[in-house]
């Protein structure tokens, strides 16, 4: 079976892991904790990573230190993996889903605007949403599929309308907007470490920030709020959200690899764009001139969605539909969905994506494309 988008592990995964054997640093505290935390806040160009067990829980704890709270919403895209949304639900927030652009795939920020500017109403410098007095608290961007939209614009709008923005960066670690990393326009970003994404530690996540104070908070929360080095004093509800060193080890290891998975990721996207490119009626995700993605997930969109998802995995080729959209799923049916064309059904009917594992192989590459320009 080709992976659509399995774990690389080829440099020291296993001495480190072994290390954190040898030495029985195991758990939750540990010098790969650290390590790995420095390298991602670094990487990202941010000055503080707290790393966490998942990239759901790191969103968990970034939502509730923007100050989200029972009954206050929060805005989001509705193309995203169900963990974004989740994670709002986590804190008794709702959401606001914003439909997407039918180019980049990213929160139409048209859209936004207009939802904002006319069905919203600011007092104090909070925003409420007019039909039933709530708060709107923050923005939640997804960087879908390591694909960036006009961060500044969205940064500008959530200034105006005094909302502070949490980066949902869990699918772009090594994708840049003019420069700037992903993660770091808001007040936070997080990122995930999941078995799929461009590198893994099994399970984990990281949430960066700049802000000291913020990721001190975020330290605490993550460890059981625990106030005091020697008593079990906790001065309020913690998480066990943690991430442990093993996962670290492997994490470190993967985090030293990264600049030549980022850099096969796009030589599969640049050979998928260049040969797929040429069938018709197959076409990609558009990337404004400012952004570097990483190409994390490579996803077509095509008219022949399901003859091509049954050709390539009749041959062991992995490739899925793309992520349902969250205002079809029944948790979110009555959330408010802010659209006017409803495009994340229509890239929900027409997208795919294809195997891009960063060990994938050149010959596969070519079957893959074979296989799909036979049913041109
Ligand atoms: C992977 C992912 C997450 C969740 O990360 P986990 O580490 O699996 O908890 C959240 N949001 C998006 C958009 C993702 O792709």
């Amino acid at each position: 079976m080709i992976l659509l988008s399995g774990p690389n592990i080829s440099g020291n995964e296993w001495k480190y892991v072994k290390d954190c054997l040898d030495t029985a640093w195991v758990s939750s505290v540990g010098s790969y904790v650290n390590q790995f935390e420095e390298m991602v806040a670094d990487f990202a160009g941010a000055k503080y990573g707290v790393a966490t067990s998942s990239g759901t829980t790191a969103l968990h704890i970034a939502l509730m230190l923007a100050g989200v709270e029972r009954d206050d919403y929060v805005i989001a895209p509705n193309v995203t993996f169900v963990a974004s949304i989740n994670a709002i639900a986590y804190t008794a927030a709702q959401p606001i889903l914003v439909d997407v652009d039918p180019g980049n795939w990213q929160m139409d920020l048209d859209l936004l605007q207009d939802f904002l500017e006319t069905k919203t109403k600011m007092k104090s410098g909070t925003c409420y949403l007019k039909a039933d007095q709530r708060r709107i608290r923050a923005i939640l961007p997804v960087h879908v599929l390591g694909n960036i939209g006009d961060m500044p614009r969205l940064m500008e709008l959530a200034e105006r309308f005094g909302l502070e923005v949490v980066e949902d960066a869990t699918e772009s670690l090594g994708s840049y907007y003019d420069g700037k990393h992903a993660g770091s326009f808001g007040k936070m970003g997080c990122f995930s470490f999941n078995g799929n994404k461009i590198i893994t530690c099994g399970g984990g996540g990281v949430i960066v920030t700049d802000n000291e104070a913020l990721a001190a908070k975020a330290r605490h929360l993550t460890t059981q709020a625990k106030a005091d080095s020697f008593e079990y004093y906790h001065d309020e509800i913690g998480y066990n959200y943690r991430l442990v060193n093993v996962s670290a080890a492997i994490g470190v290891a993967q985090m030293e690899q990264l600049p030549g998975f980022i850099e096969r990721k796009k030589e599969i996207a640049a050979f998928y764009r260049e040969n797929l490119g040429k069938l018709p009626g197959i076409s990609f995700q558009e990337v404004l001139p400012e952004v570097d993605p990483n190409w994390w997930l490579f996803t077509i969109r095509t008219d022949k969605q399901q003859e091509i998802l049954k050709v390539l995995n009749e041959n062991k080729m992995q490739s899925r539909p793309f992520w349902i959209p969250m205002n079809q799923l029944p948790m979110f049916r009555d959330a408010i969905y802010v659209q006017e064309k409803d495009q994340s059904n229509a890239i929900y009917k027409s997208c795919l994506s294809i195997p891009c594992s960063t060990n994938i192989t050149d010959e596969q590459l070519n079957q893959i494309v074979g296989k799909i320009s036979e049913l041109y």
